[in-house]
């Protein structure tokens, strides 16, 4: 068992607060923190600390399958989606061979790995995730006078690609904007309440596609201990709130929107999935007492959530590689004394977690067994 000091990322989108109360820091903070890494992914390897010194994980753990992350988004995300292992593989080495250097503004695909992620949320939590049935969006298309000229577009298929090719969407995002801001405030559940949030994020947000996906996508409101699955294919965008995030150890995004950031729109309509449902909400299944499973196909990782009351005391046994991320309360792992924020890593281990004087709140990444 090795007490484990993560790595912050000061993302733009950041928040200020969330991530350093979690991690004990006093006063307000300078830089936004977007993200917090617990993980051996080299461009933020966490540190672990036992008797041999400080030790990068990344040395100790090389073959970690997965990284695990604790986000905060004040500002929302890119809207975005992940390629399978065959389409990363193959734009790897496409990539490769066509000599775009791996930290080029153009590149897509920085290794071959695919990067399905799962997340459980911390606070009230707003998100797009996939396409909202194909009924829902002619509704939506109807209702919005900006959108007349999509309206023929006879299928899902059809209207992205109208969406992506449109040669001036400034011809619709303009009055759209125009109107929005004239009619003033709505709530979070109307799309355009996060049109003007991006808005007031993103200076170009008039020639911004993504403009359009903040309708075409189903707006998800999570509460704490609800999550999503994000597999290979599905448009999502992180548009507000703190969630405990765990995926494959990649780096590969492809973005539709939202972003100053290349926009590959031929890569993006070869690898987008056009199925359109309500996203399933993740509860956990329960798999004993205070504990819950966010079960994914994922072969890579698996999310647990771990509640334990006032001085109680749970032994357990790390399968393979464990991370165990104390959110709430205080408690000795393995007999290391940790604070809310805290973390450490075990491997093929027995152990016990010792609550104490208030309740316990960890989350678990692992790998599933099979
Ligand atoms: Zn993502």
């Amino acid at each position: 068992m090795l007490l484990l000091e993560g790595r912050v990322q000061h993302y733009e989108w950041g928040g200020y607060a969330f991530i350093p109360a979690l991690l004990g820091r006093r006063g307000k903070a300078r830089k936004p923190h977007a993200e917090y890494w617990l993980g051996s992914h080299p461009n933020g390897s966490a540190i672990a600390r036992g008797e041999g010194g400080r030790v990068p994980l990344i040395e100790i753990a090389p073959d970690l399958p997965y990284l695990l992350k604790v986000l905060d988004a004040r500002q929302m995300l890119s809207i975005q989606t992940h390629p399978n292992r065959a389409q990363a593989r193959r734009g790897f080495a496409a990539e490769n061979a066509a000599g775009i250097p791996l930290n080029a503004p153009t590149r897509n695909y920085k290794d071959a790995n695919h990067k399905p992620e799962v997340h459980v949320a911390l606070t009230p939590f707003w998100m797009l995730n996939g396409f909202r049935p194909w009924p829902q969006i002619v509704e939506i298309l109807d209702a919005v006078p900006e959108f007349r000229p999509l309206r023929s577009a006879k299928s899902l298929r059809a209207l992205v690609r109208r969406i992506l090719t449109l040669p001036e969407p400034t011809r619709i995002l303009e009055p759209l904007l125009a109107r929005l801001r004239s009619e003033g405030a709505v709530s979070r559940q109307d799309p355009g309440y996060w049109v003007l949030r991006a808005a007031e994020t993103f200076p170009s947000a008039a020639q911004d596609r993504g403009i359009f996906f903040l309708y075409l996508l189903n707006l998800v409101a999570l509460q704490p201990g609800q999550g999503t699955y994000q597999p290979a294919g599905v448009l999502h965008a992180y548009l507000e709130g703190s969630t405990v995030e765990l995926m494959a150890n990649s780096d590969n995004v492809l973005r539709a929107g939202l972003t100053s950031k290349h926009v590959d729109t031929r890569e993006l309509l070869r690898t987008i999935s056009y199925a359109g449902e309500a996203p399933p909400i993740l509860k956990g299944e329960p798999a004993g007492r205070g504990i819950r499973v966010y079960r994914t196909p994922s072969t890579e990782f698996e999310l647990t959530r771990i509640h334990l009351s006032v001085a109680s005391t749970r032994r357990r046994v790390a399968l393979g590689p464990v991370i165990l991320l104390l959110t709430e309360g205080e408690a000795r792992i393995g007999g290391i004394p940790l604070h809310r924020g805290q973390a450490v890593f075990a491997r093929d281990e027995a152990y016990a977690i010792e609550a104490g004087p208030s309740k316990v709140e960890i989350f678990q990444a692992s790998v599933p067994a099979r």
